[in-house]
């Protein structure tokens, strides 16, 4: 039986049996009722240096829910509030801008990055394939951010050790209040787990 006092302790992290998980009717990041529902899958990997690739998916996402769950991947649904919710998180498409973005603006920015080594050799003015170069570059940065930042909720609740066969999935949560909440929404099947194990 887990103490639930424990779970507002400086420790983030909880374990709980991954057929049994309950999420609070809050949203994990702000507290706010939630309003939207979004989707996250869990892929189990093997090994010795295994790790979990999670990946979140809207909710009117149905197919893509259905898809992973049937691929022996783990799904659940998490309440957020709207501002939180399905619209703001990374969905693999999102992910995949960056790589898009790459190819796209990677011509571009060798073109201009030419155009300003001949101007030097040649002595033409510079200022133009600077611009160029600049702009190409900032739109790069600016891909690669929106797809690679984490967007709140994912900071807010991270899945690590998932295991099926041990029944168990550990929970980062950073909200001491929605910890709590979570804590005594799943009980008896919870315990917080120490960074020294
Ligand atoms: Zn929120």
């Amino acid at each position: 039986m887990t103490d639930v006092t424990e779970c507002s302790s400086e420790n983030n992290k909880v374990r709980t049996r991954l057929s049994k998980i309950k999420f609070p009717d809050r949203c994990p990041v702000c507290m706010d009722p939630a309003e939207d529902l979004v989707f996250i899958t869990i892929i189990e990997k093997y090994g010795p240096d295994s790790y979990d690739s999670s990946s979140w998916t809207k909710s009117d996402d149905k197919t893509a829910v259905a898809l992973q769950a049937s691929q022996s991947a783990t799904t659940f649904s998490v309440p957020t509030c709207m501002a939180h919710g399905s619209k703001s998180v990374r969905t693999i498409r999102t992910r995949l801008v960056s790589v898009v973005g790459f190819f796209v603006l990677f011509y571009p920015i060798i073109f201009y990055l030419l155009q300003i080594n001949l101007g030097i050799i040649y002595s033409r003015p510079l200022v133009e394939p600077i611009i160029g170069a600049l702009f190409f570059v900032a739109l790069l940065v600016l891909t690669i951010l929106y797809s690679l930042v984490p967007r709140a909720l994912e900071r807010a609740l991270k899945f690590e050790n998932t295991s099926r066969t041990k029944d168990s999935v550990e929970v980062v949560i950073l909200n001491r209040e929605y910890r709590q909440l979570f804590c005594e929404m799943n009980g008896v099947f919870t315990e917080v787990v120490s960074d020294e194990q």
